[in-house]
């Protein structure tokens, strides 16, 4: 099956007693334990809403198993601390999603877990490996520069060293990139970005081997992040139109990123589409669209200008939902660091942040000219 047949049909389960074509939302949390195996109960992680859904994002990922969580962050969180433990080590890029680099930087100590941030490159990714590492942990493109990195080449150093990889691939979605294609162990999900898409819903999901799953379910199942089967099944609508979603803003975006790169009042435009982009071929090897997410800064004319006078694009900080939005990252994501340390990592406080939705591509780029063109000289 091709993606949008996935994306239409994988896990869905049949309403037996109607015959109706969406899997029922089953409510239970007290269920018969006579004659089952296991009774379904959603902090178990086993009810068929959650399995629906798990078995969508499994079949979307190419991977064997999927699960599902209550966010991004439950996902994300509960897969590092699967795989490692006390004296252990984990390697991450600098330019990971706050959430992510605030866990480990915070609650790493916690549990005895040491670990290397390094630039986004897969050699400094290599090179930061030492004898304790279990566990590499990446993103890419980034937040908020679109950086990208060779996942490939990560992913078979690893498996050399037999060290456990963990991707972050909710920037890119299913649709633009399958790193478990590449070799990758693990990838998670902020599923309340693409794969929600609706800007309504919080959660997160995984897709790994079956193997590799069988300790993140069983952490999951104390830890306690699971997802109401309400909130399952309004993922698993989404879900079924994610490829002509993802497909079209994808579009939207390279003509977006093309009309600022020409565009006069714009210094820089990242988006990994763009031919003279640093990392667009490797992109071009790994991603089958660039995305739907980008950055630019302004020119010096106006550098606080934030975008003020747009109509259409919404000053929102999530990401990947129909509607367009666009943020500061040096106010929003990156408020925590101090300035020093953002100029060094190249979030400047002119940068700003694009997700772009599923509007009429002439009227997105009429905004942005007409908000420029207030830009002061
Ligand atoms: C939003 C986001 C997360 C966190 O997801 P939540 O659903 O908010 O917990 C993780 N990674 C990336 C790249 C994100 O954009």
């Amino acid at each position: 099956m091709k993606d949008n047949t996935i994306a239409v049909h994988a896990g869905t389960l049949r309403d037996e007693k109607t015959g109706g074509v969406n899997t029922p939302i089953y409510t239970s949390s007290a269920c018969d334990y006579r004659s089952r195996d296991e009774s379904p109960y959603p902090r178990y992680f086993n009810t068929k809403n959650q399995k629906a859904v798990g078995e969508k994002i499994a079949a979307l990922e190419h991977a064997q198993a999927g699960l599902v969580f209550s966010s991004g962050m439950g996902a994300i969180s509960t897969s590092i601390l699967a795989y490692a433990g006390a004296g252990d080590h984990v390697v991450m890029q600098d330019a990971l999603y706050g959430g992510t680099h605030n866990f480990a930087t915070e609650w790493f100590s916690h549990f005895d877990i040491d670990v290397s941030f390094t630039e986004t490159s897969a050699d400094s990714i290599i090179n930061a490996i030492i004898p304790e590492t279990q566990v590499i942990v990446i993103e890419t493109p980034t937040n908020p520069l679109l950086e990208v990195v060779d996942i490939k080449k990560i992913a078979q150093f690893a498996a050399h060293k037999q060290i456990t990889t963990i991707i972050d691939n909710t920037f890119a979605s299913p649709v633009n990139q399958n790193p478990i294609d590449f070799g990758i162990d693990i990838v998670v999900h902020s599923g309340t970005k693409y794969l929600g898409g609706h800007s309504d819903l919080c959660c997160g999901m995984v897709a790994c081997s079956k193997v590799k799953m069988e300790k993140i379910l069983s952490l999951a199942r104390v830890l306690g992040p699971s997802l109401d089967p309400r909130l399952c099944y309004l993922l698993e609508r989404s879900m079924k139109t994610l490829g002509l979603r993802v497909n079209a803003q994808t579009k939207n975006a390279m003509q977006i990123a093309q009309f600022l790169a020409d565009h006069a009042d714009i210094a820089k435009v990242h988006y990994p589409g763009l031919k003279d982009f640093k990392g667009h071929e490797i992109a071009k090897n790994q991603m089958s669209g660039f995305g739907a997410m980008l950055s630019f800064e302004l020119n010096d004319k106006d550098p606080d200008w934030g975008g003020r006078e747009l109509k259409i694009i919404s000053p929102a900080v999530s990401l990947g939902g129909v509607e367009s939005t666009i943020c500061p990252p040096s106010s929003t994501s990156h408020a925590k660091m101090t300035k020093e340390e953002r100029q060094r990592v190249g979030v400047t406080d002119a940068l700003l942040r694009l997700s772009i939705g599923l509007e009429d591509i002439q009227d997105l780029k009429q905004d942005l000219d007409n908000a420029l063109k207030k830009v002061t000289n």
